[in-house]
């Protein structure tokens, strides 16, 4: 049985028998990875605390025979993000991350452009300048990888191209925005400003070395919030556990 090596982010970990644990990875080259660490519990040193969950390592694992889970065989810390804890905040948008990467990677299909994301923003969020606009920037970006672009350069019913100055709405069933000649006063989809369509095309495209130099207004926040959430539970067809969590804190 070959041993293979990757990067890893820890997304779930459970307690599984006596001594064992039922781990979900994120990994860089084969992408999300369900496998069991035997001994887990007793064996500090090939484990250490590497398994907790929002926690980057390097992962050796053996395939199994028949079966679809791996077995973990030892890991190392990288990195472990340890102001994420600090705040409940932020390990409320730690938790929503992981359960976006979760429900959006399918097994076994590796993304090394996603794997970069999600690193990346971890890696903000256990920053102290951390703000609510990388969430929606995250959103953004898995949404584009993950095949689900939304449109907002041009209306998604007649094509004309978006005119910064008028307000547009977002149409979750068509993916991308309604220009006012088309909703025509009507109340259907929520509200989207021609400054925060601007700020979304921007943090569409923007490098992520310079994610951190994008500043959303308080409307874009507001009314990217009331949006990009809500069209990936749409196309996921389901609610997220972590967005509620979020709710009841007051943000989302
Ligand atoms: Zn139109």
């Amino acid at each position: 049985m070959p041993q293979h090596k990757t990067p890893a982010v820890v997304l779930y970990s459970m307690d599984l028998a006596e001594w064992d644990k039922l781990v979900t990875f994120f990994s860089r080259d084969f992408g999300k990875l369900k496998g069991v660490a035997k001994g887990a519990k007793r064996s500090r040193k090939r484990f250490g605390s590497g398994l907790e969950p929002l926690t980057c390592i390097t992962l050796s694992f053996f395939e199994k025979e028949r079966s679809s889970l791996v077995r973990l065989n030892h890991c190392e810390i990288v990195e472990s993000y340890p102001h994420i804890h600090d705040d409940v905040l932020k390990v409320g948008y730690a938790n929503y991350l992981s359960e976006l990467i979760n429900e959006m990677v399918a097994e076994r299909e590796a993304n090394k452009e996603l794997f970069k994301l999600f690193i990346t923003f971890l890696h903000l969020l256990n920053e102290p300048y951390f703000r609510e606009e990388f969430i929606r920037i995250f959103e953004l970006r898995l949404l584009s990888l993950s095949g689900y672009q939304p449109e907002f350069m041009e209306c998604m019913n007649c094509r004309k191209e978006v005119n910064g100055e008028k307000e547009h709405q977002f149409s979750l069933s068509r993916g991308g925005i309604i220009c006012s000649d088309c909703f025509k006063g009507s109340r259907n989809y929520p509200a989207l400003s021609g400054g925060t369509i601007k700020i979304l095309q921007r943090a569409q495209t923007i490098e992520l070395k310079k994610v951190t130099r994008l500043f959303f207004s308080p409307q874009a926040r507001e009314e990217s919030r009331k949006i990009l959430p809500r069209f990936i539970e749409y196309h996921l067809e389901k609610p997220l556990k972590s967005l509620r969590f979020l709710e009841h804190l007051g943000v989302n």
